[in-house]
């Protein structure tokens, strides 16, 4: 039997972006991706650029891939335009997670087309490789959550495609959010180089499939791609010998279903725990919780009791449009400051 010290379920940004962070640390480890390229999931491709102290530009340590810098988020209600000011990359994913496999492949090796299909006594099958650790960054439905005995999170929906044209201002994002596009959701428009990544997504999936019949007749001869999002606060991260991050983990801001950059910062969170780990082989996997709680665990939690409150407990789209107003009013400010 193979034995490795860290193996890693699934090359999504998570776990390239982790596999890049390892090898800077000159730390091994081996990637297990299922498809035989990367970037076969649905995303919009935007990505805050500033999160809790973290800038994707310095995590990232390259511009490759990065298409657009968005300062404005336009968002559209029943009521009018509300302006979001605050920093958002346009990627182009595939060339993004291509770039993260690259450095992560000076240290560590990527296995393609390798399917974990599960997870016994810490032994990948049907690889028969037994880790150290196994970090499960193997998106949604992960298998190494039910390694550890965490359950499920709940799930929105979101679907996106690209569009040629759009009659809209291609310096700024926009977000839709009106009851009569979709109810409790929205559509975007994110321009990126020659192109825009359209979508809509709803965390409710009657209201999904209203929506989504109208914009698919709006937004004719796209080819759709969709995936589930999960929705609700952070699960539990570790158990046995396994840690989770990513959506695996449910490290996502569900209120407006972003989970690109607090993926990857997560992962560095557990890039820094892994390094110590391998030094001292003593693995106490409850600080990384602790660590990526210190960072995220609040803005996480408090973005999916908005997402609630906003969606499910005010029904006035009226009082929405003028507490979204003041939420964006506020957020502006604090990232005009940084500007
Ligand atoms: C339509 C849509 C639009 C979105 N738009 C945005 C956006 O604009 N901005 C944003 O920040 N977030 C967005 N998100 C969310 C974002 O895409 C995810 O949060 C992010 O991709 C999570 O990364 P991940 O690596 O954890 O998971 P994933 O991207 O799902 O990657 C998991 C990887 O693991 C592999 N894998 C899974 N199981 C196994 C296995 N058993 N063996 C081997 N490999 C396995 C998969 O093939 C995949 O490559 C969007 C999501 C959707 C669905």
């Amino acid at each position: 039997m193979e034995k490795v010290d860290i193996a890693i379920v699934g090359g999504g940004i998570a776990g390239l972006s982790l596999g890049k962070f390892l090898a800077e640390k000159g730390v091994p480890f081996v990637i297990f991706e299922e498809h035989d390229e990367f970037f076969k999931k649905a995303c919009g491709e935007g990505i805050t650029q500033k999160i809790a102290g973290y800038d994707f530009l310095e995590l990232y340590g390259s511009k490759k891939g990065v298409e657009r810098e968005i300062w404005e988020t336009i968002i559209y209600t029943k009521y009018g335009e509300i302006p979001l000011e605050m920093p958002i990359l346009m990627i182009d994913k595939k060339k993004v997670e291509e770039e993260f496999a690259k450095k992560a492949e000076k240290q560590g090796e990527i296995r393609k087309g390798e399917k974990v299909k599960k997870i016994e006594n810490g032994i990948l099958i049907p690889q028969n490789i037994k880790a150290k650790l196994i970090v499960g960054a193997d998106g949604f439905f992960s298998i190494t959550r039910k390694y550890i005995n965490v359950e499920s999170p709940k799930e929105a929906i979101a679907v996106e495609g690209y569009k040629e044209n759009v009659e809209k201002d291609e310096s700024k994002c926009h977000v839709v959010l009106r009851d009569d596009v979709i109810k409790h959701g929205y559509s975007w428009y994110f321009p990126k180089k020659e192109k825009w990544n359209i979508g809509i997504g709803s965390f409710n999936k009657k209201y999904f499939k209203e929506g989504f019949e109208k914009f698919k007749e709006e937004n004719y001869s796209i080819e759709w791609r969709g995936a589930y999002i999960p929705m609700g606060k952070p699960l539990p991260s570790y158990g046995k010998n396994a840690i989770l991050v990513g959506d695996a983990c449910a490290h996502v801001f569900s209120n407006v279903g972003a989970g690109n950059m607090p993926s990857i910062i997560c992962s560095y969170i557990a890039s820094d725990c892994i390094e110590k780990w391998v030094k001292n082989d003593r693995y106490e996997l409850e600080e990384y919780e602790r660590r990526w709680k210190d960072v995220l665990g609040k803005q996480l939690k408090y973005s999916y009791y908005a997402g609630i409150i906003f969606f499910n407990l005010i029904r006035s789209e009226y009082i929405r449009h003028k507490i979204l107003k003041k939420m964006c009013s506020s957020v502006s400010k604090f990232y005009r400051k940084m500007r």
